[in-house]
């Protein structure tokens, strides 16, 4: 009896404990029902994004074969195996993956293992932990990546710490896109309420994002964009930090900067009604830290 009362504490704990740590991803706040949207579409050149819902990877055409990006899942892998095979006719050489969480980031493996796994240092021991369910690493860099492969040139950039630990953003040439997951998404509120998200080191993120040189933003979130849309990131965190930083000196509490803080010339942006409270939520609990 006394063996199974722990039994069963035990697996309480382990799904509560896991319900804890598991932040709500954007693919669980968002699914839609009936089959995922899924699509393939040029960009410019030989980059092309690929779509499963409300999630985006990018897609480069090389000489002799495909280099994809995020997996997102092992269904999605499936669509895409096929649809490469009828579109380009190519082998898929390179899977590069812009970090580690599981809404972008499962069943990589699905590609096999004749395909070059390119990642940030930091996911592999995310893979080697069980953390992330996806393909194993083969190839791993620290700071910046450089390589070239049938007429393009991949330049991968470590972002730091803020939205996860692993991020990294990468521009393609010569067609000068940039595929930015996370940190930016042209035109829409940061998600939710900043969970898990070191938030100053978030800013320092999209400050990586804007030294890099592109024309084109692909995001893993909503539609294209420049480097005018990092800038704008950049400009809104900061002016939500300062309006809420301002308030919580003054004495306010969390639910009067809800009503206070209403980052008026961004109504315009995606999300706004939904998230801003939420944002404005997550700044107070991270300055209050
Ligand atoms: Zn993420």
């Amino acid at each position: 009896m006394l063996r199974q009362s722990t039994q069963l504490f035990l697996f309480l704990f382990a799904i509560i404990g896991f319900a804890v740590i598991t932040p709500l991803s954007e693919a669980q706040a968002q699914r839609p029902s009936g089959p995922p949207k899924r699509s393939i579409t040029k960009v410019t050149g030989d980059v092309y994004r690929y779509q499963n819902n409300f999630h985006f990877g990018m897609l480069v055409e090389t000489k002799d074969s495909i280099v994809v990006t995020d997996p997102i899942n092992t269904s999605m892998v499936k669509w895409l195996r096929g649809e490469i095979k009828k579109r380009f006719n190519k082998p898929v050489s390179h899977a590069i993956y812009s970090h580690s969480h599981g809404d972008h980031n499962t069943g990589g493996e699905e590609w096999g293992k004749d395909v070059e796994v390119v990642a940030h240092e930091k996911l592999r021991a995310e893979v080697l932990s069980g953390k992330a369910r996806t393909g194993y690493p083969t190839q791993v860099f620290k700071d910046e990546l450089i390589f070239r492969l049938g007429g393009k040139t991949f330049e991968l950039k470590y972002l730091g710490i803020g939205h996860g630990t692993d991020l990294i953003a990468m521009v393609v040439r010569p067609e000068n896109v940039a595929f930015v997951v996370d940190a930016v998404s042209p035109g829409r509120l940061p998600f939710r309420n900043f969970r898990g998200v070191d938030i100053d080191g978030l800013i320092e993120q999209i400050k990586v994002v804007e030294s890099l040189k592109f024309k084109i933003m692909l995001p893993g979130h909503g539609k294209l964009g420049s480097k005018k849309d990092a800038i704008d990131a950049r400009i809104y965190m900061q002016k939500l930090r300062a309006r809420v930083l301002a308030g919580l000196k003054a004495g306010k509490s969390t639910k009067e900067l809800v009503k206070t803080v209403t980052m008026d010339e961004y109504k315009g942006w995606g999300a706004y009604k939904p998230f801003r409270p939420l944002n404005v939520q997550g700044m107070a609990a991270w300055l209050q830290k």
